[in-house]
């Protein structure tokens, strides 16, 4: 008989646990991140090429390791944090399986230099794949240095499956967030090919969040603080002022790890009820203190999901944490912040910010713009327009809107300042004139990033805040802006929009840049220029209650019924509806 068991060897099944732990760039950032705080350190800086492709290197002031350790570190299973099944129960280390740097050395070029106190030389080693291949004495600081280079080099599939840098980068941003807000009293930094991308002092909670998050939290934010026997809750929650269109600002920690938990949030998002409308999201920073005994992080390898014994008693906690909080925030005055003097330039700017001048024009009709239809052909016609210069070579495009002429052979009508009706065939129809105007926009600006997009110069730029992870969204998505016609530049956390596509007007901007930067990028899988296409279509297009003349009725109509696709407004909403003939004159009969 053959046998045919035979037990994997440890560089395989090294390469089979990175599968669970290290996902893609931003894994191996949050456990290393992980391992710096769980060494002592109290600076931490995080450099990062190509999204993490190339390089990820953190660089700690921790304790560091003997020379024994630092080879014993890549052994699975093999952990300073724990010693006993016990001990998982009392955990408030980050790290404890002892896996992650077997994992990560399993799959990438990884090279590790440490040094403890009191020690002249320091250990150096080089790993690839899992085999040791070099380990010497170096000269090296106090602390760690541990560089993780080509990720996935010999794990093609996983190497493939990574998003583009952009995605990749914002994975990367978002742990760097989560531990640097868990952890206010040490200070990072992030590099990002030789961009500094944050540079966080030593803080409490509300400088950290007003570091990350820029400005535009300022006194936006409430404490909330509640102790019971059960758990300790503390940390801060937006005014429903603030309340945003994204999730992005919804941060959970129990006992300074980040977790996440539809069921806590609920629990917020109740207390909320009534206080933002549907669609928005609170922003919120919460930190929960629970005796380990009663939570179990265990659950899943990257220790983001959490059990709790006392859920209930928790929801019931946090929720009235909340409502209390929000019920004092009226009375109360909000945070008064200290300001920090580290050199932080979100908070330290010597010249007043003036608020975006954005004059809005109440009696504004796209129509009576250039880019609209044209029964209007001065550009200045509006005055939403004066206050800045269009562009010279609008002229020969406005012509050709123009000269195409309208030849739509059936009468329109607008009814309500929100349908045309019109026949098609033997049906009535009625369209949604805002909806067909966003198809029609939509595919106009999906069309003109082929090159030919008009940019109109603002004489005032508009001012957009922003926080890092949203600017550098931005800037790696700025050839996309600017074949639309947008020009930007960037100051911290301002966003200076100094060119608009002709398009759209002044005052549209800054709600196109927030939804922009609101959507979904995981999700939805859209390209890029489909996002910004759809949401300055929607902005652009004619409202409901706009009266439009018959002209301007027919032209819209003709243009719809031109597209590709007229059914479906970019949203996929039904841009009209028909009303049969025949079953009319049942209706009738
Ligand atoms: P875990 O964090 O679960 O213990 P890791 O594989 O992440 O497992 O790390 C293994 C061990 O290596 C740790 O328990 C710790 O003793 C040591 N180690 C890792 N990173 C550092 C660091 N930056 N400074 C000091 N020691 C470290
Ligand atoms: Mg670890």
């Amino acid at each position: 008989m053959n046998d045919v068991i035979h037990l994997l060897p440890d560089h395989v099944a090294n390469q089979i646990a990175a599968g669970e732990v290290v996902q893609r760039p931003s894994s191996v950032v949050k456990e290393l991140l992980e391992n710096a705080i769980d060494a002592g350190a109290t600076k931490i800086h995080l450099v990062v090429k190509e999204a993490g492709r190339q390089l990820i290197q953190v660089i700690d002031n921790g304790r560091g390791m003997s020379v024994k350790d630092a080879r014993m570190a890549f052994e699975r299973h093999a952990t300073s944090k724990i010693r006993t099944t016990e001990d998982i129960f009392h955990i408030l280390t980050k790290g404890f399986r002892g896996e992650a740097l077997a994992s990560i050395a399993a799959v990438a070029h990884v090279e590790l230099k440490t040094r403890q106190e009191g020690i002249d030389l320091g250990t150096a080693i080089q790993i690839n794949g899992g085999k040791i291949k070099n380990q010497e004495p170096v000269v090296t600081p106090k602390g760690t240095i541990i560089s993780v280079s080509n990720l996935f080099y010999n794990v093609p599939a996983r190497r493939n499956f990574l998003k583009s840098n952009a995605v990749e980068f914002r994975h990367i941003i978002d742990e760097f967030q989560r531990v640097a807000l868990a952890h206010e009293h040490i200070s990072f930094q992030l590099t990002h090919n030789d961009n500094d991308v944050f540079q966080l002092a030593e803080a409490n909670l509300a400088q950290r969040v007003l570091h990350i998050f820029g400005r535009k939290l300022e006194g936006q934010l409430v404490p909330v603080g509640e102790e019971t026997d059960v758990a300790k809750i503390n940390g801060l929650i937006g005014k429903p002022d603030v309340a945003k269109k994204s999730r992005g600002e919804q941060f959970f920690f129990v006992n300074q790890r980040f977790v996440k938990s539809g069921y806590l949030h609920k629990a917020v998002q109740s207390a909320f009820e009534s206080l933002i409308s549907e669609g928005l999201h609170p922003s919120y920073f919460i930190f929960l203190t629970i005796n380990p005994e009663k939570i179990d992080i265990n659950i899943h390898p990257t220790k983001t999901e959490i059990k709790f014994e006392e859920e209930a008693i928790i929801y019931a906690q946090l929720r009235a944490a909340v409502k209390h909080a929000l019920g004092q925030y009226q009375v109360t005055p909000t945070l008064d912040f200290d300001r920090p003097t580290w050199d932080v330039p979100t908070l330290n700017r010597k010249k007043e910010i003036k608020t975006p001048e954005i004059k809005v024009d109440k009696s504004y009709n796209p129509f009576k713009n250039p880019s609209g239809y044209g029964s209007s052909s001065t550009p200045k016609a509006g005055g939403s327009f004066s206050y800045y210069k269009l562009e010279e070579e609008s002229e020969p495009i406005q012509n050709q809107i123009i000269e195409s002429g309208i030849n739509f052979k059936r009468e329109v009508l607008q009814w309500h300042q929100s349908f045309l009706v019109t026949e098609f065939q033997d049906d009535l129809v009625l369209i949604d004139q805002h909806r067909a105007h966003q198809a029609v926009l939509y595919e106009r600006f999906i069309k003109k990033t082929k090159g030919n997009s008009l940019s109109q110069q603002l004489l005032f730029p508009i001012e957009v805040h922003a926080d890092s992870k949203e600017i550098s969204i931005l800037l790696e998505t700025e050839q996309l802006w600017i074949s639309f016609g947008f020009d930007f530049s960037f100051e911290k956390d301002l966003i200076i929009v100094n060119a608009i596509p002709a398009d759209i007007t002044a005052e549209m901007v800054p709600s196109v840049i927030s939804e922009f930067l609101a959507s979904d990028y995981r999700e939805d899988g859209l390209k890029y220029e489909e996002i910004l296409a759809r949401f300055m279509a929607k902005f652009a297009a004619v409202k409901k209650g706009t009266a439009m003349s018959t002209e301007e009725s027919k032209h819209l109509v003709q243009q719809l019924f031109e597209l590709e696709q007229f059914n479906y407004t970019p949203f996929g909403k039904k841009i009209y509806r028909k009303i049969d003939l025949a079953e009319t004159l049942r209706m009738l009969d």
